[in-house]
């Protein structure tokens, strides 16, 4: 079990070894908000240009309020998981109605904003606010793990809970001390995880500031830590993707407003590796007749559970062969160049054919 004294040996590494990144550089509540929201699942390197692209085009809440979602999913393009941006959009409207365009900064308030759980409520309420509770991401879970020696599993909930309370316990403790602060504390379990405690290969213990408290570095068995129950294997989904031109410009559509890119745009595409024939057939079937059908390249994209493989034709369209066989469920509509210019956001799945678009 950790003691106050550790938690003030963590602040002095943090405080003398810390990145300089540049929403480190703010305890603005908004400015801790955009960039954690930013930074889950995804690195900091990838985060940086973004964040500043963000902050200049949304500087407040207010004008984040005001945005346009197309515009927000624009500027979000390449970070992927875009149910973040939509819920960022959705929670700077409900703070400028009812919180009077302020920030909260209440670990308590936070959690009722869309897309704010537990971990982000913890960060933004000790970095901007203050407030004395743990946040509790995979990094830290990785450190406290280690540090303990902690068998439990992290996957279970109730071994996450215990932890967050254990910090808790840890931080009413080290409040006493001088020069104590919660969010310090947060960022230095996050930065030793980023930085020292890594989650693939060795971790670099000679550098940590609690390696003689380390039960995980006193038994040699770092990598052990976390536990994790094992993973699920990821459910392989086929698809064919057609990118169809004609003179109007290339066939899109938007998907589904909920669920795997929720709202999204992307290339018509059916389930399956369809043949030729089959695409042809396919094509007919929304009501276009195929001039000519080439096979491009084919493409994977991995999301979190779910993997497409993706074949892939390439078709010129004429004319539309029975306006009434348009099938009203893909509404597939067609983009000119000057429009694809002017912006339109698809999602990194399609990634490997951006090039037939833009
Ligand atoms: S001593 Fe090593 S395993 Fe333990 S917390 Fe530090 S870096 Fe992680």
């Amino acid at each position: 079990m950790l003691k106050a004294k550790d938690v003030r040996k963590l602040l002095d590494w943090y405080r003398e070894e810390k990145r300089d990144l540049p929403w480190r550089r703010t305890r603005d509540a908004y400015s801790v908000w955009v960039s954690e929201i930013m930074l889950q699942q995804t690195r900091v390197e990838a985060v940086k240009p973004y964040y500043a692209a963000f902050m200049k085009k949304y500087p407040n809440v207010k004008k984040l309020s005001e945005a346009q979602e197309d515009e927000l999913i624009r500027i979000w393009e390449g970070l992927g998981y875009y149910s973040r941006v939509r819920n960022m959009h959705k929670a700077a409207m409900e703070v400028t109605v009812n919180h009077g365009g302020l920030f909260p900064v209440s670990y308590e308030v936070l959690k009722t904003l869309p897309g704010i759980g537990d971990y982000t409520a913890g960060a933004i309420a000790s970095i901007a606010g203050g407030q004395n509770v743990p946040a509790v991401d995979g990094n830290v879970l990785r450190v406290y793990t280690r540090l303990c020696a902690d068998d439990e599993e992290i996957s279970n909930p109730k071994t996450v809970k215990r932890i967050r309370e254990e910090l808790l316990a840890l931080m009413a403790k080290a409040e006493k001390e001088e020069d104590y602060s919660p969010g310090d504390f947060n960022s230095a379990m996050m930065e030793l995880g980023a930085t020292v405690c890594l989650p693939n290969g060795e971790p670099k213990c000679e550098n940590c500031p609690l390696r003689k408290v380390c039960q995980a570095h006193k038994q040699g068995n770092m990598t052990e830590y976390p536990k994790k129950a094992p993973s699920k294997k990821r459910k392989i989904e086929q698809r064919t993707v057609f990118i169809m031109e004609s003179t109007d410009g290339i066939a899109l559509r938007k998907r589904p407003a909920k669920g795997l890119l929720a709202g999204m745009y992307e290339f018509p595409a059916s389930a399956g590796h369809l043949s030729k024939k089959e695409a042809t057939d396919y094509i007919k079937s929304l009501g276009y007749h195929p001039v000519t059908i080439k096979r491009i390249e084919d493409a994977k994209h991995i999301f979190s559970h779910i993997e497409w493989h993706m074949r892939a034709y390439l078709v010129r369209i004429d004319a539309i062969l029975d306006p009434a066989k348009k099938d009203e469920k893909n509404a597939i509509f067609f983009v000119t160049q000057k429009e694809r210019k002017e912006g339109f956001a698809l999602p990194s799945a399609f990634a490997a054919y951006k090039k037939y678009f833009f």
